[in-house]
C-alpha cells in the first residue's frame, strides 16, 4: 500500500538525501522523524527530545537530527514574532504553498507566511498547466551569520 502521509514523504525525502550525502538510515532519525510526524503543531527539538528520552536517544543527538532535517529540507523553521520563545520547526509539505529563506552560508531555512506574495502567485494563468502550489526560495544571509562577518 503507497501512502502519502506526510511521515511518508519525510521518510521517502530523508532516504533520498541521506543516499545522496553518503549517510546511514538510523534508527534515532527515523524514530525522531516518526515522533514530529505524530505531534500535529509545530514542535521544538526541547519537546521531542523529551518524548524520545525513553529510547536512550540523547538531547544532542535531537539536535543534529534537525538540523540534518532543515538541511534536508524536511523540517523548516517558523519565525515567531515573540523572539523569546525557542524556535519551532514544522515538516515541509508537498502539498501546500512555502516560502522559505534559506541562508547561502549556514544553510539555516526559515518558512515565512506572506499573503500578498501568496496571493499574487495564485492570480498567475499559465499555459496548458493548472497551477496548484508553489515553493518559493528567497536566497541570502542569515542574521547570525552577519554577525559572524562583523558586518
Ligand atoms: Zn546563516
Amino acid at each position: 500500500m503507497k501512502s502519502h502521509s506526510p511521515y511518508n514523504q519525510a521518510s521517502v525525502r530523508l532516504n533520498e538525501y541521506l543516499k545522496a550525502h553518503r549517510l546511514k538510515p538510523t534508527f534515532e532519525r527515523d524514530l525522531i522523524l516518526q515522533t514530529i510526524a505524530q505531534i500535529p503543531h509545530p514542535v521544538s527539538p526541547t519537546e521531542i527530545a523529551e518524548e524520545v528520552k525513553v529510547h536512550h536517544i540523547s538531547r544532542s543527538t535531537v539536535y543534529n537530527t534537525f538540523k540534518l532535517f532543515c538541511l534536508a529540507r524536511i523540517l523548516s523553521a517558523i519565525t515567531s514574532d515573540n523572539s523569546v520563545g525557542q524556535v519551532r520547526y514544522e515538516l515541509c509539505s508537498d502539498k501546500s504553498n512555502s516560502i522559505q529563506m534559506v541562508c547561502t552560508r549556514c544553510g539555516r531555512t526559515v518558512a515565512i507566511h506572506d499573503k500578498t506574495l501568496t496571493h499574487l502567485i495564485s492570480q498567475k494563468k499559465y499555459n496548458n498547466f493548472n497551477y496548484s502550489h508553489f515553493t518559493l526560495t528567497v536566497k541570502g544571509e542569515c542574521k547570525v551569520c552577519r554577525k559572524i562577518k562583523g558586518t
